[in-house]
């Protein structure tokens, strides 16, 4: 008699898509808070791979009206594969709480690294600029655009190596323009354009944070937010003299921070100019 081909089918799928639940790990110690919940250190006990586990409660996002912005997350975070990317290996949930099993980044928050040294040599500054451009080329060959580069965003792994983490703000163009307009083919020239001109936005808050890491802070930071909005709107980009920064970097800068979104510098441009290829080491990693 044997096992009905029904039965044989799921089990198939159970196998090659397991399905998790909380039983599966052990807890290690708290790794930080974030606005709808903690993430904790944790091993799953099969395999003893040791994972960031973050734990959102279900009310506070359904309150926050967060759920569609969490489900586009995971959807987006779960299909990419790059090494300065942090993979998203899977979520489960339960009653009251959503759990996503997270590679973990052993060496914490970038931002915090920034705020001990300051500003970063330029050394280190070039590596984490090439490293986050590869991975942008990678997103936005997959139409994913991140819009939300910050130092707040990006962890570093065990090596020292960078990893884009928080797809909260991320979208897939290509989906998105699907559902709304059924198909491509009526698109005029703008609009199919319009993939690499949102792509480009990466490349601004890329510019932005090259100068963040070698000045230490953004280059349109002002007291009132009204003042920054101005200074972003006029591309008000100046260049204190110090920390002392090679005029080749500012030239980098200079062409990424420019209003017409189309005028930036193409991410493969950008790890050809010569401050990236003098500087940043060939490896992608940073090791102090
Ligand atoms: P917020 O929106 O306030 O930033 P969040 O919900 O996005 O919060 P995270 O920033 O992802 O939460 O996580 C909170 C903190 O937990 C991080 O700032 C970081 O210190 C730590 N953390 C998160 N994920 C990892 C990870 N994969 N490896 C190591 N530490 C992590
Ligand atoms: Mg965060």
């Amino acid at each position: 008699m044997g096992i009905p081909a029904e039965a044989q089918q799921e089990e198939k799928v159970s196998t090659v898509e397991k399905r998790w639940t909380l039983n599966d790990f052990d807890i290690g110690k708290p790794l930080g808070r974030g606005k709808f919940g903690h993430v904790y250190l944790a091993r799953e006990k099969k395999s003893n791979h040791i994972v960031a586990l973050k734990v959102l409660f279900k009310s506070q996002l359904k309150q926050s009206q967060v759920e569609h912005q969490l489900r586009r997350e995971v959807e987006i975070q779960s299909h990419l594969r790059h090494p300065n990317i942090l993979r998203l290996y899977g979520y489960f949930y339960d009653q009251t709480r959503v759990y996503l099993i997270l590679e973990y980044a052993a060496k914490g928050e970038l931002y915090k690294e920034l705020q001990k040294c300051k500003y970063f040599s330029e050394r280190r500054a070039a590596t984490y600029i090439a490293s986050l451009a590869r991975a942008l080329i990678y997103l936005h060959g997959k139409h994913v655009i991140h819009r939300d580069i910050k130092p707040e965003n990006l962890l570093i792994g065990v090596q020292g190596e960078l990893k884009i983490a928080d797809f909260g703000w991320s979208v897939h163009t290509f989906n998105r323009r699907r559902t709304m307009c059924g198909t491509l083919d009526y698109l005029p020239p703008e609009m199919v354009e319009s993939v690499e001109h949102d792509a480009s936005v990466d490349i601004w808050s890329l510019g932005i944070l090259c100068y963040e890491f070698l000045y230490g802070v953004p280059p349109f930071e002002a007291k009132e937010h009204s003042d920054t909005y101005r200074r972003i709107i006029k591309v008000d980009l100046k260049f204190p003299p110090k920390p002392l920064v090679a005029s080749a970097a500012k030239d980098l800068i200079s062409q990424m921070l420019v209003k017409e979104s189309s005028r930036r510098l193409p991410l493969h441009k950008l790890l050809e100019h010569p401050w990236i290829v003098q500087n940043a080491d060939p490896s992608g990693i940073y090791r102090g």
